[in-house]
């Protein structure tokens, strides 16, 4: 059986598959090849509006369920995604092109938040006091949002989609997930098995569409939603802040990331350039904690230099899906584009290609594994995210400008240090502007910690006890016994 042959391809909506509301299709292609894999239905605003309004519905007794039932429909959904772990990596790999091991790892990742939550949906706990003044009592409760709209990308189309329905579902809200256009068909699979697992028909809905804006701005302006989370980059996430000012929605924001990796004079260098490697090469280059800017101490410049080249230059090309790929395709040729534009750019300034650089030829997405070297601060690689397989190294002497160059960027989601001596490592961190830190670690992501940016690289957190309150209202009683 191929992947492809049982996936849902319509709309998700009160627990029926439709088609869109005015008939209209979109087709998803495999980057590997740039061929068309399949059409699914391309959601109207129509459409949002009766999944809003169907979410709104099951609302009240999904709400109302015992936390322990709903426990049970998460842990179910865990046990039925590790069960399939091959055919959604294999899914993913084929829309989204990532190599099969690095899919593998997200359907893990994703399935352990169905795990978290449904350990933690037993747990929203509230409060009692006494007023200072001792008059009073007072009651806080933890209630949920209600109606979440719920937006993701598409370089971890299950993780991306688990981090966000878990939780909700955990506290008892309802849902309606837009997926990226580019990979609708891991998050129809995950929609459909959902409702195998138990979750009551229109509390989740799933709404693939190519018609984004006016899709998901027809959703946040109605009335019955309360809620916003969206990831996906930080242009995309300040104009869904302003749209959602209007209805005044709670909003959680995962967006873009710049993350620094500071390698220390006295780093262990094994494990420096085997969490550069993770860092970087995890998800092809495509993930927002990927490390965009390598800050190497001069000491050890160039032998981290030539150890990471000759572990990049050693990687495999390919189709993802195919045995022994390490490296698949970037999305899209757009994607390719970029990556091109910023390598050409750094060179220009005088940077040192040590090795690839060049874009593969088709058919296909393809960009291989690049390092450049000596690259000058005022390269627009170390600026903009690059979302490839592409490692830029600066080299420095002065630890307290090198953290000011770390901390010169608008975004503050990961960053990454490596040192042997524990307390100038956690020094360092501490003085970072990033919602996390890997210290002497080349992933940072975690179910159970709280995933999030500082300054535009995010609002909120997803993953751990705060990831659940993100989808609670706190209502307080003023109450005397
Ligand atoms: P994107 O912003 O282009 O798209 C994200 C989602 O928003 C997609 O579903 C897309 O269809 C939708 N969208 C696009 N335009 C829209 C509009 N006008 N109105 C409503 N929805 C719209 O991002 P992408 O290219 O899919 O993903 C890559 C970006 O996501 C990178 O910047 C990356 O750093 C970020 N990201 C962040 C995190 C995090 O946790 N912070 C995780 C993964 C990805």
């Amino acid at each position: 059986m191929t992947a492809l042959d049982s996936v849902p391809t319509d709309l998700l909506i009160g627990g029926a598959s439709c088609d869109a509301a005015d008939g209209q299709r979109f087709d998803v292609v495999d980057p590997a090849t740039g061929k068309v894999l399949v059409s699914v239905a391309d959601a109207a605003v129509e459409d949002g509006v009766r999944a809003v309004e169907v979410a709104d519905k099951s609302l009240p007794s999904w709400a109302a369920a015992a936390p322990r039932r709903r426990a049970d429909v998460l842990r179910r959904a865990f046990e039925l995604l590790i069960e399939r772990r091959d055919q959604f990596a294999r899914l993913i790999s084929q829309e989204n092109g990532k190599a099969l091991a690095d899919a593998m790892a997200e359907v893990t990742y994703a399935a352990e938040f169905f795990r978290w939550y449904s350990e933690e949906s037993v747990r929203v706990l509230g409060s009692v006091q006494t007023a200072p003044s001792g008059a009073n009592r007072i009651v806080v409760l933890r209630k949920p949002i209600g109606v979440a709209v719920l937006v993701t990308p598409w370089n971890f189309p299950a993780a991306m989609a688990t981090r966000k329905i878990a939780p909700a579902l955990a506290t008892g809200c309802s849902v309606v997930l837009k997926p990226a256009g580019e990979t609708p068909l891991t998050a129809l699979a995950i929609g459909a098995l959902l409702e195998e697992a138990g979750v009551p028909p229109g509390v989740v809905n799933v709404l693939p569409s190519r018609r984004s804006g006016p899709l998901v701005a027809g959703m946040l302006n109605h009335p019955a939603v309360r809620k916003l989370s969206f990831t996906g980059s930080t242009e995309v996430g300040r104009l869904l802040l302003h749209t959602a000012a209007d209805q005044v929605l709670s909003c959680s924001m995962e967006l873009g990331g710049n993350a620094p990796f500071l390698v220390l004079a006295d780093a262990d260098l094994d494990q420096a350039v085997a969490g550069a490697m993770t860092a970087k090469m995890r998800n092809g280059g495509e993930a927002c904690t990927a490390a965009n800017r390598f800050y190497v101490h001069a000491a050890v410049a160039d032998e981290f230099s030539s150890r990471l080249t000759a572990e990049m230059a050693a990687l495999r090309t390919g189709p993802g899906y195919e045995e022994g790929t390490q490296l698949g395709p970037l999305i899209n040729d757009a994607a390719v584009t970029t990556v091109e534009r910023l390598v050409t750019d750094a060179v220009e300034r005088g940077a040192t290609v040590r090795t690839g650089g060049k874009r593969i030829d088709g058919p296909g997405y393809f960009y291989p594994p690049t390092v450049i070297d000596d690259v000058p601060l005022s390269a627009a690689i170390l600026r903009e995210e690059i979302f490839g397989p592409v490692a830029p190294i600066v080299r420095f002497d002065d630890l307290d400008e090198v953290i000011a160059q770390a901390n010169d960027t608008e975004h503050g989601l990961a960053s990454y240090v490596y040192s042997q001596d524990l307390a100038t490592g956690l020094r360092v961190s501490e003085a970072l502007e990033s919602g996390m830190v890997g210290l002497n670690r080349g992933v940072v992501s975690d179910p159970a910690a709280p995933f999030g940016g500082v300054k535009q690289s995010g609002l909120g957190r997803e993953g751990g006890h705060e990831g659940l309150l993100d989808y609670t209202e706190t209502q307080y009683i003023a109450t005397t016994w």
